[in-house]
């Protein structure tokens, strides 16, 4: 096995580059990792590679989130594109009409990409807070392009909204909650103008998986059926109920099995159909977001995959639909989708470079027999030179496991000495190594050495911080690919885990992608010191992106936005370089005031030098230093 050429076919088994990276992202026969970022086989392609290098041309920092602006572009198209194609063959009478939930990645950029890549088919936005409905009465000025409105409203939240509406907008308040009702009424009366509304069904199907608790009896959102009945008798009574539009459900993010969207849509579909017969002219049918991302790429129902392609995504909501009104004989609505992660997913990824390695194996000391050596250091050594010929790897595990325990008990006791130890801690790393090594060629693998490659497996180092970066990977152990970024076509010596450079002890990346679960540990290259060494958290544009910024006051990291370009002759530039946190600026958002720090620290600086013990050139340095650092990017410069 280990004599075999590595070729970047075992890359792709490795790191499964082509399953989680929806035909944008895939290993050169170079060995780099390449974007093709408009996910066409004919576009144009580069080298991650070379954009880290201009990277570090700029003299720009890492780590940096990278953002793909075209794959933002290209998956709005998909998703228009794909249910206008099923729309067609189906013979489905309404329109596709989607929208982009902000929350999912409220860069001002993202959002921008976003509606400009979605005005030709107009693609609208959906707000859930208050902030975020400033932002998209801004950005959403396409008159045709729905604005949905979900979450707890207050007056001043439907009173923007009406302001909208105003503006013609095609504004619908989504009642979450029957006191909103009354509450949109009275405003939109005071304000004289006509509401457009949504009503949420709180849905009995769930999403499955992490976030199921977005549906069923208990959530938090949402109408049941007896409050619906009394929301349309209200509005009847308002002379209203022709101002109801949209029919609307989330059963939840990141639905990993497609027969929840069935599901949902029997249901929703069936109160979508009655509704319409009570005389309620919705004209849009809202099946929320939820659409996937296979960050495992295993096409599964993990909860980092998925078991369904957006086509089927689609396909089922779609011809759903159609069947069951055509057996209610109603029209067919508009539909909407509210689906955030699968259109930004993919865009943007994290950037970061190996600082160092943690090996606690590493044979750091001379082992040779000294004389008068204590008999715990000579065992320790015979039954490493002596291990093939035992009857057993686990034979040579147990006494090894033994002989350690010993030794640190003697040490404890004063029996041994401090090199003593030292000598019995190499020589047992070396004989698991071993061991390790002989497994490779066993059919059986004891349970108790099953452990042992991860037990051995060094820790890489990495410049930046698991909960800034990949917040989701801490919080809610969402599973996100990783891969080096060049050398792919030169055999990873090493099985390693990540840590990152906070003090915390949660701040590591012990669980990665695989096909068949995940794994604790990932193939990576050994490292040189005379050679930078690059990995990509990918897929990290959506949530991730926005979340955790100020953990550890590390603040947001530097950014690079990446255009594809054919005329250039790396078809690639850098367009805009987003400046990262200083240190200055987190600290002030935590209510320090850095001047008052840069301060107190010339003052103490002034009172040495006034002693003698710190010249005063020197002094000056030191307070420049000082407020150099203060006013510098937050992680490790190297
Ligand atoms: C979060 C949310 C979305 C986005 O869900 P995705 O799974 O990211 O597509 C859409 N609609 C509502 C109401 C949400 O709360």
């Amino acid at each position: 096995m280990k004599n075999t050429e590595w070729t970047i076919k075992d890359a792709e088994d490795a790191y499964h580059v082509s399953k989680w990276g929806g035909g944008y992202f895939q290993i050169a026969d170079n060995g780099d990792l390449t974007v093709r970022p408009n996910g066409v086989d004919d576009g144009i392609s580069f080298s991650i590679k070379d954009v880290v290098d201009e990277i570090k041309a700029l003299n720009i920092p890492f780590p940096a989130v990278v953002r793909f602006q075209d794959v933002l572009r290209s998956q709005v198209k998909r998703i228009n594109t794909c249910f206008r194609q099923v729309i067609e063959e189906a013979g489905y009478e309404g329109r596709y009409s989607g929208v982009y939930p902000v929350k999912v990645n409220q860069m001002r950029e993202v959002v921008e990409e976003i509606v400009d890549a979605g005005s030709k088919y107009d693609y609208g936005l959906e707000a859930g807070s208050k902030p975020e409905l400033l932002s998209v009465l801004a950005y959403n000025t396409n008159k045709n392009a729905l604005t949905v409105l979900n979450g707890y409203k207050d007056e001043e939240y439907i009173r923007l909204a009406m302001l909208g509406r105003k503006l013609k907008r095609k504004i619908i308040v989504v009642i979450e909650k029957f006191s909103e009702l009354k509450l949109l009424v009275d405003t939109a009366k005071a304000m004289d103008v006509e509401p457009l509304i949504g009503i949420r069904g709180k849905m009995t199907v769930k999403g499955r998986g992490k976030w199921e608790s977005s549906s069923g009896d208990r959530a938090k959102f949402g109408l049941s059926t007896a409050e619906i009945i009394r929301a349309v008798q209200y509005l009847r009574s308002e002379k209203l109920d022709h101002c109801i539009k949209l029919f609307h459900f989330h059963i939840g993010s990141q639905i990993t099995d497609i027969r929840s969207v069935k599901e949902a849509i029997q249901e929703g579909g069936r109160i979508y159909a009655k509704l319409y017969q009570m005389n309620v002219p919705i004209e849009y049918f809202d099946v929320g977001g939820g659409l996937g991302v296979d960050y495992d790429g295993s096409q599964s129902t993990n909860d980092s995959s998925m078991n369904y392609s957006i086509v089927e995504y689609a396909s089922d909501i779609v011809y759903g639909l159609k069947q069951i009104c055509d057996l209610e004989d109603v029209p067919h609505p508009n539909i909407v989708t509210e689906s955030g992660r699968a259109i930004t997913a993919h865009h943007s990824c994290i950037i970061t470079n190996v600082v160092g390695e943690i090996d606690n194996t590493e044979e750091s000391l001379d082992t040779k027999k000294v004389t008068g050596e204590h008999i715990l250091v000579s065992n320790m050594r015979d039954l490493v030179d002596m291990l093939d010929e035992l009857s057993s790897l686990q034979e040579g595990y147990n006494d090894a496991v033994q002989l350690k325990d010993d030794a640190i008990n003697a040490f404890k006791l004063g029996v041994i000495s401090l090199e003593e130890r030292a000598k019995v801690e190499t020589l047992y790393w070396k004989l698991l190594k071993k061991i390790n090594d002989k497994l490779e060629e066993e059919d059986f693998v004891p349970e108790e050495l099953q452990g042992l490659d991860e037990v051995l497996s060094a820790q890489y180092l990495c410049n930046f911080s698991v909960f800034q970066s990949a917040a989701d990977s801490w919080a809610i152990d969402q599973l996100l690919p990783i891969c080096p970024i060049s050398k792919l076509d030169v055999r990873p010596s090493k099985n390693c885990s990540l840590v990152d450079i906070t003090c915390d002890s949660d701040g590591k990346i012990d669980k990665f992608i695989d096909l068949d679960g995940e794994r604790k540990t990932i193939p990576i290259h050994k490292l040189n010191p005379d050679e930078p060494y690059f990995l990509g958290i990918f897929l990290t544009g959506a949530y991730q992106d926005v979340m955790g910024d100020m953990h550890n006051l590390f603040g947001r990291l530097n950014e690079v936005h990446v255009y594809g370009h054919d005329d250039d002759p790396q078809d690639f530039y850098i367009e805009e370089v987003v400046k990262g946190s200083s240190a200055e600026q987190v600290l002030s958002t935590m209510q320090y005031n850095p001047e008052y720090m840069a301060f107190t620290i010339k003052r103490s600086i002034d009172k040495e030098i006034s002693k003698g013990s710190i010249n005063p050139r020197e002094g000056v340095r030191l307070i420049d230093f000082y407020e150099d650092c203060l006013a510098g990017y937050t992680y490790l410069k190297k």
